[in-house]
């Protein structure tokens, strides 16, 4: 059945001068990507998809859980019980939203070796991750293929975005020295979240998607705030860019896409291991073979005495429960081989 069409539905917006029908127009043709939909990726999703952008493409690993409800606005308790993959569960939110955009919800791992793939054909990406390691394979993927994206990071009630255009400013590698580090930064996992800052970063996000989606000039800043002790920053980065850039410069040598894709990642703060097989997994088969204590058309779960595991058909499993990598690897390779 053809999606219905509302005449007015995007006539405020259209209202709105620096968008009028020909921005319209150019956010209907759009194709855009929201890496993470999780606590900003939900958000950034749900606006754009109300604005009418042509196609969303949802990427994300992860399933949806109970502590995931406070602030990820697509997903309710359904999701959690039945422990949807949230790239699934955004789409069928979506869909009731806005039948007219087109929904690719994509259950993968952004890593060295996916991520050119997963962004390929798109017009604008959209930073919903949750560590500097996947922006940073984000950031090479784009300056390689020129696509601009919008950074945006949350943590607690912190937050801050900044629109990076590569040959036009400063690419995230670019502000290495500004930014925070991996590896010492707080997580949602450690350091908690709350929902207003997540939409605040997320709006901001969204906004210069806008601008950038339909010919307008994107703010040449980083901004930031703590939303709690209301603390706002902006920082003018116009002129930060670094010709020496190992990700945007002239020479530049793409480490992180070129880096060994890593087989186990700890997911922090989680107690969660994930451990990646080279080869997808036959879900049905296994759902029988483990006696699955949950089991749907994207992961199958099982327990082995104090430990969860989780599989997803792209081969990746989920372990939780597990103190380190090897134990979590010793796990998997004894149920899957
Ligand atoms: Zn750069």
């Amino acid at each position: 059945m053809a999606a219905e069409r509302f005449a007015d539905r995007y006539s405020r917006q259209v209202r709105f001068a620096p968008i009028g029908a020909a921005g319209q127009a150019r956010l209907r043709a759009a194709r855009v990507a929201v890496v993470g939909v999780g606590a900003l990726g939900t958000v950034v999703a749900e606006q754009l998809a109300r604005a009418g952008v042509g196609l969303l493409r949802l990427i994300d690993r992860d399933f949806v859980e109970p502590s995931n409800l406070n602030r990820q606005s697509l997903y309710d308790e359904a999701d959690a019980r039945a422990c949807l993959p949230k790239a699934v569960a955004a789409a069928r939110r979506l869909a009731l939203i806005n039948a007219e955009v087109a929904l690719e919800p994509l259950v993968a791992e952004v890593g060295p070796r996916t991520v050119e793939r997963l962004l390929a054909g798109v017009d604008l990406v959209l930073d919903g991750g949750d560590s500097f390691r996947l922006r940073h394979l984000v950031n090479e993927a784009c300056c390689r293929a020129r696509i601009p994206w919008v950074y945006g990071a949350c943590v607690g009630a912190y937050g801050c975005s900044l629109p990076i255009i590569p040959g036009q400013g400063p690419c995230l590698a670019c502000l290495q020295d500004v930014l925070p580090d991996a590896g010492d930064t707080p997580t949602c996992d450690t350091a908690g979240i709350i929902a207003p800052a997540a939409h605040l970063v997320a709006a901001w996000q969204v906004a210069e998607a806008i601008k950038l989606l339909t010919g307008a000039a994107p703010r040449r800043e980083l901004w930031a705030c703590d939303l709690w002790a209301g603390r706002f920053q902006r920082l003018a980065l116009a002129d930060a860019r670094d010709p020496a850039c190992r990700a945007c410069g002239e020479r530049a040598d793409f480490p992180h896409l070129s880096a060994p894709a890593d087989p186990t990642v700890v997911l922090c703060g989680r107690e969660a291991v994930q451990v990646t097989r080279p080869q997808p997994c036959d879900l049905a088969a296994l759902a029988v073979r483990v006696q699955a204590a949950l089991a749907n058309d994207h992961l199958v779960r099982w327990h082995d005495g104090v430990a969860q595991l989780t599989a997803f058909s792209d081969g990746r499993v989920v372990v939780q429960g597990v103190a380190t990598p090897e134990a979590a690897r010793a796990l998997v390779d004894r149920w899957l081989g």
